[in-house]
This record gives C-alpha cells, sequence and structure tokens, in this order.
C-alpha cells in the first residue's frame, strides 16, 4: 500500500516533534485526552441535537490502558470518530498552521520549548512514540479506517474492522535512551499523576483498568488481584468549582492546557452570576499578544457552553472588537443548546451576558489600573492599541467606556499616566490638557513647539502611537477639558499670542515677502509665540496635525491630504536680525533663508525636505 506523504508544513513540525529536546514530552497525553474530549462533545452535542442520534450518559468515556510488554498506550474514545477523509485531512495536515510560523518567530528567543506551552495536538505523540495508529470509526460513517504513522516518512491508510463509533489511539512507546526514561508512560502510577496534573478538569470519566488485590474467599490473610475500573480525573470543569476552593496555580494550569496562551494569563476573572439570565464566566487576560493579533487573522471570541456542554468554540458575539484579546469561556444554563449560529447573535440572553462580560473587563481593568500600575502597563503595552482602536473606530461610539483606560507618557511625570490624572493635576490657569505627537518620546520631547507649554509647568502628554491622535480627536473633551496640540494655532497664551500677534504686524510686510517665496507649501509665516530659544518651528491650522498628515500618507488609498502649516519665526532669535537685514537690502538672500528656515522645520518635524538637492546647495551657499 501506498505512503502517503505529509504537507510540508506538517513535515518540519513533526521532524520538530520527533527530534525535540523539549523536556516536557509529557504533554502529548494532555493533547490525546483533549481531543477525545472535544470528540466525545461533538457527540454529546450531536445526541441533543439530533434526535436519530440517542446515547446514555454511561456511553461517554476515555479509556486508557498501558501494556509493558508490547511497549504500547491506548488511548480510546467514544467520541465522535473520523471518516477516511477527515483522518487524512486532520492528522495529515497541521491544524493551526499559525502555531508554526510562531515557533519559528520565536525560537531565536526562547529555544524549543516554545513547543509544549503553545501545544501542536495530536503531532505531540511523535515525542514519545515512534509508531503511532489510529483506528476511527465516524458517526457518519459504516466503515472504520486505520491511519497509521512512523513519523516524517510519511503516513498508511486502510480499511480496519472496528465494532464502536469511536476512536482508538496507540503509541508505541520509544525504547528509553541514555537521557530519556519512556518507560514511565506505560507505569500505571506515572499515567494517574499525568492525568490528575493536566486533565482532572475534562468532564467525560478518564478510566483505567487497575490491578487491585482483596483478601481471597474464605481466607483471612491470603490475598488474590482482580482488575477494576478506576475513574482517574474529578470531571469538575474548573469554572464550576468553587472559587475559594481553587488557586491560581489551578488557573494557570487550565488556561495552558485549553492553549489560550502560551505563558501563564497575566489576569484571571472569574465570576458567576445569579439571575433573570445565570451565567459563570472564566477570561483571561493574556500576557502578550498573540503573534496574530493585529492581523486580519486573529479571531476573537470565547467558549460558549450551555450548562457544562460546549455549543461553540469560539463565540465572537460575546467580545467587543476592543476587548478582542479576552481569552475564555461563558457557561449559561439559560441557553438553548439547539440554538443555531446566526439566531445566536440575536439572542436576547447572549446579548444581555456579552454586555455584561464587557462590563466586568472594563472594572477589572480599570482596578487593576488603580492597584497594580505595574501589570496595567505591562497589559497596555501588549494592548493598548486596541483600546485606541477602539476608541476612533465607530466614530468615537465607545470612547466613553474606553477613555478611562487609556495611559500616555507625561513630560512632567516620565511614566505613563491617566486623563484623570492629568486632569486632576491641571493648574488653575490651564486651559487645555496638552499633547505632543511623534515618533518617539525621545523625538518629541526635543520638539521646538513644546517648549513654550513646558516653560509654564503645563504637563505634556506624548503621543507615539500612530492612532493617537486620531483617537484623542474622537474624545474632544475629558472631564470638559479640550485637547490641545502643541502645534496647533493657538495655545491659549493670550499674553504671549497678543505679543506675537503685534510682532507679526510689526513685521507684516516681511513675513508676507517670506510666504511668497513659500507659495502654497505654507499658509502662513509669522512671529511665534510658542518658541523660546529655538528659531523656527511649523504649526498648523485646522483639524488635520502635520503628525496625522504622515500616518495618512502612509496608507495606501490616501488623498495625499496635506495639513495646513503655518511657519513660525522666533523673532527674539539672533537669525531674526539677519532675517531683517536681507529684507532690507538683499531680497534673493531672503529667499533662499525662507527656504532654508521652511525646509529645517520640516526636518525637525520628520517629515522629507522636498528638494534636498536645493537644501544642500542653498547651505553651501551660506557656508560659502
Ligand atoms: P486541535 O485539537 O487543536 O484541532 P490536534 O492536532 O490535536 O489539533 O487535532 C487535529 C484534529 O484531528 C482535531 O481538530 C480533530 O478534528 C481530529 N482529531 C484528533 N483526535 C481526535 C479524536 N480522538 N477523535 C476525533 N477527532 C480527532
Ligand atoms: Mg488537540
Amino acid at each position: 500500500m501506498a505512503t502517503k506523504q505529509f504537507k510540508a508544513e506538517s513535515k518540519r513540525l513533526l521532524d520538530l516533534m520527533i527530534n525535540s529536546i523539549y523536556t516536557n514530552k509529557e504533554i502529548f497525553l494532555r493533547e490525546l485526552i483533549s481531543n477525545a474530549s472535544d470528540a466525545i462533545d461533538k457527540s454529546y452535542y450531536r445526541s441533543l441535537v439530533d434526535e436519530n442520534v440517542s446515547f446514555n450518559k454511561e456511553d461517554f468515556y476515555i479509556r486508557i490502558s498501558a501494556d509493558k510488554e508490547k511497549r504500547t498506550l491506548t488511548i480510546t474514545d467514544t467520541g465522535i470518530g473520523m471518516t477516511k477523509d477527515e483522518l487524512e485531512n486532520n492528522l495529515g495536515t497541521i491544524a493551526k498552521s499559525g502555531s508554526l510560523a510562531f515557533k519559528n518567530e520565536n525560537e531565536a528567543k526562547d529555544g524549543v520549548d516554545i513547543i509544549g506551552q503553545f501545544g501542536v495536538g495530536f503531532y505531540s505523540s511523535f515525542m514519545v512514540s515512534d509508531l503511532v495508529t489510529v483506528k476511527s470509526k465516524s458517526i457518519n460513517s459504516e466503515e472504520s479506517y486505520k491511519w497509521e504513522s512512523k513519523g516524517v516518512e510519511g503516513y498508511e491508510i486502510e480499511l480496519t474492522e472496528k465494532a464502536e463509533v469511536g476512536t482508538e489511539i496507540t503509541l508505541k512507546i520509544k525504547e528509553n535512551t541514555e537521557d530519556e526514561n519512556y518507560d514511565e508512560f506505560l507505569d500505571e502510577y506515572k499515567i494517574k499523576a499525568l492525568i490528575k496534573k493536566y486533565s482532572d478538569f475534562i468532564k467525560y470519566p478518564i478510566k483505567m483498568l487497575v490491578k487491585k488485590s482483596k483478601l481471597k474467599e474464605g481466607s483471612d490473610k491470603e490475598y488474590e488481584d482482580y482488575f477494576e475500573d478506576e475513574v482517574l480525573n474529578s470531571m469538575v470543569p474548573i469554572w464550576r468549582k468553587n472559587k475559594n476552593e481553587l488557586k491560581q496555580e489551578d488557573y494557570d494550569q487550565f488556561y495552558m492546557d485549553k492553549h489560550f496562551g502560551f505563558e501563564k494569563p497575566l489576569k484571571t476573572i472569574h465570576s458567576s452570576v445569579e439571575g433573570l439570565t445565570s451565567y459563570t464566566t472564566l477570561l483571561f487576560v493574556p500576557a502578550r499578544a498573540p503573534y496574530d493579533f493585529y492581523t486580519k487573522e486573529f479571531q476573537k471570541g470565547l467558549e460558549l457552553y450551555s450548562n457544562g456542554v460546549l455549543i461553540m468554540e469560539k463565540c465572537a458575539d460575546l467580545l467587543p472588537d476592543y476587548f478582542s484579546f479576552a481569552q475564555g469561556l461563558v457557561d449559561s444554563a439559560d441557553l438553548s443548546l439547539n440554538i443555531s449560529r446566526e439566531l445566536l447573535q440575536h439572542d436576547r440572553q447572549l446579548k444581555f451576558i456579552a454586555k455584561k462580560i464587557k462590563d466586568k473587563i472594563k472594572s477589572e481593568l480599570l482596578l487593576m489600573l488603580k492597584n497594580d500600575r505595574e501589570k496595567y502597563e505591562q497589559f497596555f503595552e501588549s494592548f493598548g492599541k486596541q483600546l485606541k482602536y477602539g476608541v476612533y473606530s465607530d466614530y468615537g461610539a465607545n470612547k466613553e467606556v474606553l477613555q478611562d483606560l487609556l495611559i500616555f507618557y507625561s513630560s512632567t511625570e516620565k511614566k505613563l499616566v491617566s486623563l484623570d490624572e492629568y486632569v486632576t493635576r491641571m493648574k488653575e490657569e490651564q486651559k487645555y490638557i496638552y499633547y505632543a505627537a511623534g515618533e518617539s518620546i525621545e523625538k518629541i520631547d526635543k520638539l521646538p513647539q513644546t517648549e513654550m507649554v513646558k516653560d509654564k509647568g503645563f504637563e505634556i502628554l506624548y503621543f507615539t502611537d500612530d492612532v493617537d491622535e486620531f483617537a484623542i480627536k474622537m474624545i474632544m473633551k475629558y472631564k470638559e477639558k479640550e485637547f490641545k496640540s502643541v502645534s496647533s494655532k493657538d495655545l491659549g497664551f493670550e499674553a504671549d499670542e497678543k505679543e506675537s500677534k503685534k510682532e507679526t504686524e510689526e513685521n507684516k510686510e516681511l513675513f508676507d515677502f517670506m510666504k511668497e517665496a513659500l507659495g502654497d507649501k505654507v499658509k502662513e509665516v509669522k512671529a511665534s509665540s510658542r518658541l523660546k530659544t529655538h528659531p523656527v518651528c511649523l504649526s498648523n491650522d485646522g483639524e488635520l496635525s502635520i503628525e496625522m498628515e504622515k500616518v495618512l500618507s502612509m496608507m495606501p488609498d490616501n488623498n495625499n491630504v496635506k495639513a495646513d502649516k503655518i511657519l513660525e519665526v522666533n523673532t527674539n532669535h539672533e537669525m531674526f536680525t539677519a532675517i531683517k537685514e536681507a529684507f532690507a537690502n538683499d531680497k534673493d538672500k531672503l529667499k533662499m533663508y525662507a527656504n532654508l528656515l521652511y525646509n529645517q522645520a520640516l526636518l525637525i518635524e520628520g517629515l522629507p525636505v522636498e528638494d534636498p538637492v536645493q537644501f544642500a546647495n542653498d547651505v553651501c551657499k551660506l557656508i560659502k
């Protein structure tokens, strides 16, 4: 019979599994048990919604058996089984192709350890086995098939005999090596311990036939051996346990077993709500964004259970986009099992639960912000951007929910601060919440436009994410205080602005001439009220700032939108004397000066000089 090849990516992954020096090989068992449990979930679900399918509760179980002589470990389930096609498709290709990409990305950093944490499911069997045999009979088929593989070479598939619907996976356990003791995976006590450790919450019984001994009949000292089925797991799903019976380690273990994340969660939220609609949620905030979080591929959602029965693996309607980082599950007895996906979207109870979950996540995050700032900063580092997109999208519809969760770097505090903290600290004479946008904290710190605001002792929020200014434009005001960019036309310093207005009027012809020289590159040239030591800067008139222009220009379908720029000149700077002189005696020179100053201002903004050759020539002319 022909050996079939694995898909290329699966092959690489298999190779990795087989040759892995990963120490935590034992996780293969939880992977196989979790697959078995998933398969039983599917049957169970079918029996509830399809009247042609009926089961007894006793029909659902997982069985483990070990044979030390043959070196085999067998995991049998009474789940939904696989057809021939499903065997090929599910076991011949890797389901979550992203995990490999992830592994490659992180290999350099974390070594091979990532394998076990990420969980690559079925293939992990090859860490302990050199021959894997899967016999399966699908609920939808009369025939049963055997799939067999020794690893990377490929697999074989053929008809077989199997009476019951379900799957039986047999691992031929590897021989011991100098460094590895594989025998232990055939040992009853080890197997029991592994199941307690990793699979205790599995809701179907995991049975094993164990040897016991009892007094021989009629004797009071002679014993005899007999075999009896023992259930190895407690079967209570963790979210149904009492909160105070659980330790954080239990949650962490569950989180990783379920592959919600590949390292311990940053925050666990376990709550039960009783009322018209009762439900339990177990939610997690991951410690880091998954590799695909900010891509289109990422799918948000929570597992949805109806009274302990899984009805949907990723119910997107339970989470708003801005909280899409949340992982976990919801279990409610009030949801109908029979509900279709389409109907579920409009389900009143589901909407109610979704709203409650949103509120819960928000309040937990606010608590974290207040009481555990370090943790919150870690959270914000990973998911802050998503919150900001949330503020910006839907025309700001969710800004009320999210604005209190935002933090920005502060010029005076030298750390991340919330809007509330900013406003509480504002000086009496301060009208606005000031912000400055730029590429990095270091660059913003040096912006000439921040000079006067800093000089007055006002705090400035630094916006380093592209989305920041767009989000703030949506918020507009926080606690009655308007946001103001340090580059916007007026800064609310009346005395200084009066002064610069006077200067501008006094030098009207000069500024008009410079404006003329620059053409429509700028809307106006004027005396600045925001500079102290720097010679020039750009400010902007209108809603669109220069930073926003930069961001928009990088978008694929930008309409070449431009901010209305104003060239501001520091009339107290020495160079202004030279400008005045040129205006009186050498107009061509002033033209050149105007261009030079404008280009300088562009450079300070991090914008490209429009004609670098001209700029260089002009500088040389000056040097000569
Ligand atoms: P995952 O469980 O994340 O989908 P796995 O590699 O563990 O990835 O399993 C791949 C697929 O193989 C599963 O999605 C399922 O369709 C199928 N499968 C694995 N084990 C079983 C089983 N015991 N019964 C039925 N289907 C199974
Ligand atoms: Mg799996």
